[in-house]
């Protein structure tokens, strides 16, 4: 039973809690219902009204035929008492009348039964027939005479006072009757049809506006709680896209910024080199670019650790930015690589003097881990006046000058020009060949030799490096040496010549030459390869030979340059392994007295231009204040340049021990040197 109510309840539910896309069906349904009802009800109201004034004509013309059938009856008397036109004629009109509307009383098509039954039927005699007859006997009794019409007017009078009148009277009663059932059927139909459009009315308001306000207020409750539900989502949301937002700045900065310096990255450089500027702001318009890369950075990096490293490299970047002015573009490009950008310069003593200012902040002194450091900027600028040289082009160009900064030595500031790429290409063509001459072994020794001062005995020889060139014949070192040490290639030549050298040694010693050594030249680069020692040791012991028969010629200025642990660990080694190790050119760098007394040198060699002045008394006391240091800390003293006799005399007075020059002998291929031995050592023995 319970579950039937429940399922009945559920369908009635459904069946009221329509969906509202389908309600428009009920509303059409309910439309035609109500619109027929009403209609039909108006149409009741309607012939309510025609039949109501229908009938009261009826009921006015059937009251009517009683007083006529009296008016009848007085003009007939009236007649009767003697001839009158008047009283005539207005009988005559009285019985038409009468007749008329009796017809129209009698061809009236709704009589109902009893009137049909009291016009037609009665007996003895039907009222129809009755009134024909009152008509026709009135029209006979007013042209009778005597008798025959005082018994017609008995008889009419009668009929028109009893008979006549009574069934006229009911007649008149029959139709008020009739009508009044007519009515009141009509408004039987009126009130049915009202009572069923408010039926159809009520049943609207239950199956159409009681669902649709239903799902109304159902759909503003979802609605409510949907918006609700925005709201929060929408807060949410908010805060996400704040998030976002946040996050792209941040990744918009990470993308365009350094995270250790906070400067500009490369791509940022690059994007504002390209995105702004040049042709896009037209004729006028100049950009610097300068370039600046840091000395001695890698040093910090390697002794003091990388934490040290950035925190230089942080320092720079602010020094770059309280140098700069606003609108520069300041930028790291590498590891201590660091750009600016300065649009529309104006002079070119401006950029000079803002890289010398930058140079010189960097260049002092700071402490790191309680350690005071030095590094130091070289900086290279162009400037790129509207042309359209692109990013890659202006970054080559600085580039350029800060290589020509950097080889002009430490701290320098230079400035990119045609002249400079010039001979920065006429280097470059050089490097390749200088790499082509090593594979094609177009290096060979030439031999100087080195002669006691004392004895006129050999010392040795110098080896000198020199390149046959296949068109330009023998090239001398000033040509390549730098540019071979540049392009890292001068520690091959210097192997080749120690190579090269011993080779013709152990050809010297086989033809029964004394030759007791060798020098050869160790460049810097070859002075700071930690294996040097090792190589130099393999190529002697492959010989056979002791590392006696060797001398390394070191640069002062290689000790001067970097006071470089390396070069010294690297002497130490040497002088460890049994070679012979000479401080060369002395003289025209500044070598510290105190690497004099540290390093184990066997010797030093005097630069010719100590030599080539002397005699003469100043360069002839400095030479023997050398002579006297070196022989306290018990080093021999070579003069280089030794070019005539008076300059053999003199260094040999002021007491140096070995001499070398043009005077001895020149440079000369192995062959050539074979010969002069012979010669001098004939000389020699001449001399006696
Ligand atoms: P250096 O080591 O000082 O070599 C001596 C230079 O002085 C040689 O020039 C020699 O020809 C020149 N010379 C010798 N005696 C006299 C003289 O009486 N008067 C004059 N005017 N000059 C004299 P060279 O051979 O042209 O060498 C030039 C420089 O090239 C050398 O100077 C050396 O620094 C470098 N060099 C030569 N060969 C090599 C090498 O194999 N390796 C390295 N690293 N450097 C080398
Ligand atoms: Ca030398
Ligand atoms: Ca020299």
């Amino acid at each position: 039973m319970g579950s039937l109510r429940k399922r009945m309840l559920r369908a009635m539910h459904r069946f009221c809690i329509s969906r509202p896309q389908a309600l428009w069906k009920r509303y059409i349904l309910g439309f035609i219902f109500i619109f027929a009802t009403i209609s039909v009800s108006h149409w009741a109201s309607l012939a309510t009204i025609t039949a109501a004034e229908d009938d009261a004509e009826v009921l006015s013309v059937s009251s009517r035929q009683r007083m006529l059938s009296q008016r009848i009856m007085f003009l007939m008397t009236e007649a009767s008492h003697g001839h009158d036109a008047h009283i005539e004629s207005s009988l005559e009109d009285a019985l038409d009348v009468f007749e008329a509307s009796h017809n129209a009383l009698v061809s009236r098509e709704d009589l109902s039964s009893e009137l049909q039954a009291l016009y037609f039927e009665k007996k003895p005699i039907s009222l129809d027939a009755f009134s024909r007859r009152f008509v026709q006997m009135v029209g006979i009794a007013s042209s009778a005479q005597g008798e025959q019409a005082e018994e017609l007017h008995e008889v009419l009078t009668r009929w028109g006072t009893h008979e006549l009148l009574t069934s006229l009277a009911t007649a008149s009663d029959l139709f008020r009757q009739s009508s009044e059932a007519r009515i009141k059927r009509l408004q039987i139909i009126q009130k049915a049809t009202l009572i069923s459009a408010l039926t159809v009315l009520l049943i609207e308001a239950i199956l159409i506006f009681l669902p649709a306000q239903l799902s109304v207020n159902r759909t503003i409750h979802r609605l409510e709680r949907s918006k609700k539900r925005l709201k929060t989502s929408m807060k949410t949301l908010r805060a996400k896209n704040d998030e976002l937002v946040a996050a792209r700045q941040a990744l918009m900065r990470a993308a365009n910024h350094d995270a250790l310096t906070g400067l500009f990255n490369r791509r940022a450089v690059y994007e504002h080199m390209s995105g702004s500027g040049n042709s896009a702001q037209g004729g006028d318009f100049t950009r610097c670019i300068l370039k600046l890369d840091l000395d001695l950075f890698k040093q910090v990096n390697d002794s003091l650790g990388h934490d040290a490293g950035d925190r230089v490299l942080v320092r720079v970047a602010k020094i770059l930015q309280e140098l700069t002015r606003p609108g520069d573009f300041v930028g790291r490009i590498g590891g201590d690589e660091f750009v600016i950008l300065i649009d529309n310069p104006r002079d070119l003593k401006m950029i000079q003097d803002l890289a010398q200012r930058i140079v010189t902040a960097v260049g002092k002194p700071i402490e790191l881990d309680r350690i005071q450091t030095k590094i130091g900027a070289s900086i290279g600028f162009t400037i790129a006046a509207s042309s359209d040289a692109t990013p890659d082009q202006l970054l080559i160009e600085a580039d350029l000058a800060l290589y020509e900064a950097k080889r002009g030595g430490r701290s320098q500031v230079c400035a990119y020009s045609n002249a400079l790429a010039e001979e920065i290409e006429t280097r470059r063509i050089l490097f390749n060949e200088i790499n082509a001459a090593l594979e094609e072994d177009q290096f060979e020794p030439y031999f100087q030799p080195q002669v006691y001062t004392e004895t006129g005995e050999i010392y040795g020889c110098e080896v000198l490096a020199r390149w046959r060139h296949p068109e330009r014949g023998i090239v001398p070192p000033a040509t390549f040496i730098a540019a071979a040490e540049e392009a890292g290639m001068i520690h091959q030549i210097d192997q080749i010549m120690v190579e090269k050298g011993l080779d013709a040694l152990e050809v010297f010693m086989e033809l029964g030459m004394y030759v007791p050594a060798i020098s050869v030249n160790a460049s810097p680069p070859t002075l700071r390869d930690p294996h040097l020692t090792d190589r130099l040791l393999q190529a002697v012991h492959a010989r056979h030979l002791p590392p006696s028969v060797l001398t390394v010629e070191v640069l002062e200025s290689t000790l001067i340059e970097n006071d470089d642990d390396v070069a010294l660990l690297t002497i130490e080694n040497l002088s460890e392994a049994g070679f012979s190790v000479v401080l060369d050119d002395f003289g025209t760098g500044y070598a510290s007295m105190s690497n004099l007394s540290r390093l184990r040198l066997n010797g030093i060699k005097l630069d010719q231009s100590l030599v080539l002045p002397v005699p003469e008394p100043r360069a002839d006391s400095i030479i023997s204040a050398l002579v006297t240091l070196s022989s306290n800390l018990n080093m021999r003293v070579v003069a280089e340049g030794v070019e005539t006799p008076a300059h053999f005399e003199t260094v040999k007075r002021l007491g140096c021990d070995v001499v070398q020059g043009f005077g001895i002998g020149r440079p000369m291929p192995q062959q050539a040197l074979i010969e002069w031995y012979n010669e001098y050592t004939a000389q020699q023995k001449r001399a006696g």
